[in-house]
């Protein structure tokens, strides 16, 4: 299998064609960005983690019957991946209070919910990703009725497995985002649902069950210091990586830069 051209370069990810129909390679950066890209900067290592982290996450989900885009991992950085019509919607699934639903709605910090909210958001940029309402998705044809219903159903059966795996190793997910693809079956005949891009500290709030201390991207957001080590810890955690390792941390304070677009 061959490397093609790159067919789209995101925030920290970046797509490249391969000579298999079907079959995209996604390769994690170390790039980290927050605010709708307002700050940013480069964590060395943040790339590798994510793609252990992710795919150890995404197989243990596959095993548990969810259709994923993961094929096989690569290489440290890299990712065989079914190429999925992205639907453009994130998908937010929150079990405890915090981030932009505290600041939104003004409840209280870390106010464990009745039961999984689920939310939708416009993947937008130059809108900032604005939250939207089921209507909308119809409205604007984003999804159909049948898709969003099968996508909320996998959510909650996501949170479910998701929930066990981090519980078993002393962490609470307290909300994460997901996306999802349509892939044509050639057995079905039809295109089916799965789940695409990644799962790891970059996209999901995770706190220490006892401490509650961050071991998400919410340390670079905050800046609170220390990301490498905490998604080394997460990493260390699922049994991923050995208790030793190499990735050298990289400080904070030389790395971080904020820029403000003009009005
Ligand atoms: O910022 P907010 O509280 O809405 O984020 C909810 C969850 O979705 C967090 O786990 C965050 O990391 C994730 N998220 C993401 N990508 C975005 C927006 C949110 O991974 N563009």
């Amino acid at each position: 299998m061959n490397k093609g051209k790159k067919l789209y370069e995101g925030k920290a990810k970046i797509i490249y064609e391969t000579n298999k129909n079907g079959l995209v390679i996604q390769h994690f950066k170390d790039d980290a960005t927050a605010f709708n890209a307002l700050k940013k900067a480069n964590f060395e290592g943040k790339g590798v983690l994510n793609n252990r982290i992710s795919e150890y996450l995404l197989t243990s989900l596959a095993q548990c019957g969810i259709q994923t885009h993961l094929v096989k991992r690569l290489n440290m950085r890299e990712q065989l991946v079914k190429e999925a019509k992205i639907i453009p919607i994130e998908f937010v699934i929150r079990n405890i209070a915090t981030g932009s639903l505290t600041k939104r709605l003004g409840i209280t910090d870390g106010t464990v919910l009745e039961k999984p909210l689920l939310e939708y958001y416009l993947k937008n940029d130059e809108l900032n990703d604005p939250i939207v309402s089921e209507e909308h998705i119809y409205s604007f044809e984003w999804a159909t009725e049948k898709e969003i219903k099968t996508i909320n159903k996998m959510s909650l059966r996501i949170n479910d497995i998701l929930q066990g795996i981090f519980r078993g190793v002393g962490i609470k997910l307290v909300d994460f985002k997901l996306e999802y693809g349509k892939f044509w079956n050639k057995d079905t005949e039809d295109n089916e649902i799965i789940l695409a891009d990644e799962i790891s500290p970059d996209t999901c709030r995770l706190w220490d069950i006892k401490t509650d201390k961050k071991l998400d991207k919410d340390r670079f957001r905050k800046d609170l210091g220390n990301l490498i080590e905490a998604y080394q810890d997460v990493a260390k955690r699922l049994g991923i990586l050995p208790e030793i390792t190499n990735i050298s941390e990289v400080n904070f304070g030389k790395t971080s830069s904020i820029k403000f677009k003009k009005k």
